[in-house]
């Protein structure tokens, strides 16, 4: 196993400076690039700010600040970066960017430096491809913001190094992280399941049965501690709908993946979320949720002669269609039962895994609520997932031990 005391960080945008930051702290020496000038050092006076209050609350002591910020090196060249024992790449969501950057960092370091990409959405073997010595290429995907988020999904290509991956979880660890491993398939584990909390929180809404402020609230009652319209609204209703269309389009165009109509609308609308003052809702100037954008569904009817469902029914669609992604991720073998629920709930906050919540509520009652969405909707979004209908009717569980 690759042992780590230099860490390269290529790109000092939102998650690259974050990750600087976590490997400082750890006592690891750091180098950061960025091309755009003055970026490298924006990010370092950021760090320092983060480090300062840090020490203001006590978590920190003022040696340690001062340690962490003499570790944080910038380097001028990409080039630069290989001289770490590990260079994790943090620069925009495109494919060729990525693919020319682990390019010319292959040609220079040397075989036994791994080159990790922060990749959310892109497969690691297509990045890997562009080098000459792709074991060494790895997923290493934080979350946003890196210094409070405990996850790191661990991803390893189909021809990554084993000990790379070990290298990796290991340094995570070591960054104070839980890594989760998870196979280079679309979306990995968590953005992959958490499709099914907004998906069907649409697919509610265009259907008339219930209206964006009770989906949200419903989703709240029960200890989520943002409803589906709430979260795409902090991530960026632009950002969401990106990251679905390239999960929809890897799994070749599935329809329990199929991105829904709502969340173009309000992307057009240029709603791009609380980054732009309003999404689904509206925002005040203190950042309270205001109203919910009327045009979201065009209703010329008016949608009160509509049937509506009550939170319990929400609630219910909603469980149902997560419990079934997550299901999916275990038969496609992207990561065990276990590590979803772990990745689940340390990304999302969620009050529970998904499939220790789904045996709680019952296999076989998640079963019969997809089977009846499946009958009155048969276009293949409420497909129920074979290992799924085998445990419910079979009376089996995701956990053999329990
Ligand atoms: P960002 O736009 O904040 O930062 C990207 C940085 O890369 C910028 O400073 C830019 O100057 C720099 N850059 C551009 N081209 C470069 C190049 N060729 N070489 C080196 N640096 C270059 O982006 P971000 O939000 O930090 O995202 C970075 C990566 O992390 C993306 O792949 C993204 O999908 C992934 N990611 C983002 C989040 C998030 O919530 N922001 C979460 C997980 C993963």
């Amino acid at each position: 196993m690759n042992e780590v005391t230099t860490v390269g960080v290529l790109g000092a945008g939102t998650m690259g400076a974050g990750i600087a930051q976590v490997a400082a702290e750890a006592g690891l020496e750091v180098l950061l690039h960025d091309p755009m000038a003055g970026a490298t050092e924006r990010a370092r006076e950021r760090i320092g700010g983060f480090l300062a209050r840090k020490v203001e609350k006590d978590q920190l002591t003022d040696t340690e600040r001062a340690a962490a910020v003499g570790r944080l090196g910038t380097s001028a060249t990409l080039e630069g970066l290989a001289v770490a024992d590990i260079v994790v790449e943090a620069i925009p969501e495109d494919l060729e960017l990525k693919r020319d950057a682990f390019g010319r960092l292959d040609g220079v370091a040397e075989a036994a430096t791994i080159l990790a990409t922060n990749t959310s959405s892109l497969a690691v073997a297509r990045i890997a491809a562009a080098t000459t010595h792709p074991g060494r290429v790895v997923g290493m995907h934080f979350f946003n913001p890196v210094p409070l988020m405990a996850l790191v999904e661990v991803i390893p290509g189909p021809m990554t190094d084993p000990s790379v991956t070990d290298s990796v979880a290991l340094l995570a660890r070591l960054l104070g992280k839980t890594p989760v491993v998870s196979a280079d398939t679309p979306g990995f584990i968590v953005n992959r399941v958490q499709r099914a909390y907004y998906l069907e929180a649409c697919r509610i809404l265009e259907g008339g049965l219930a209206d964006l402020a009770a989906i949200d609230d419903a989703m709240r009652g029960i200890g989520f501690r943002l409803g589906p319209f709430e979260l795409a609204d902090v991530v960026g209703t632009d950002v969401n709908l990106a990251a679905g269309m390239a999960i929809f389009e890897g799994f070749f165009g599935d329809p329990r993946l199929r991105p829904a109509q709502v969340q173009r609308r309000v992307v057009d609308a240029g709603r791009l979320g609380r980054k732009s003052g309003a999404g689904y809702y509206d925002y005040g100037a203190d950042g309270a949720r205001g109203a919910p954008w009327p045009a979201v569904v065009p209703r010329t009817g008016g949608a009160s002669a509509l049937p509506h469902l009550d939170a319990t029914q929400i609630v219910a669609r909603i469980l149902a269609a997560i419990v079934n992604e997550a299901a999916a991720a275990v038969a496609d073998g992207v990561a065990s039962p276990e590590a979803i629920d772990t990745a689940m709930r340390l990304a999302t906050n969620w009050p529970d895994g998904p499939l220790a919540w789904g045996e709680r509520i019952g296999l076989a009652s998640v079963l019969r609520s997809l089977d009846a969405l499946h009958a009155s909707v048969p276009d293949g979004r409420y497909r129920v997932v074979p290992l799924l209908r085998y445990l419910a009717d079979g009376g089996g569980s995701f956990s053999p031990s329990s």
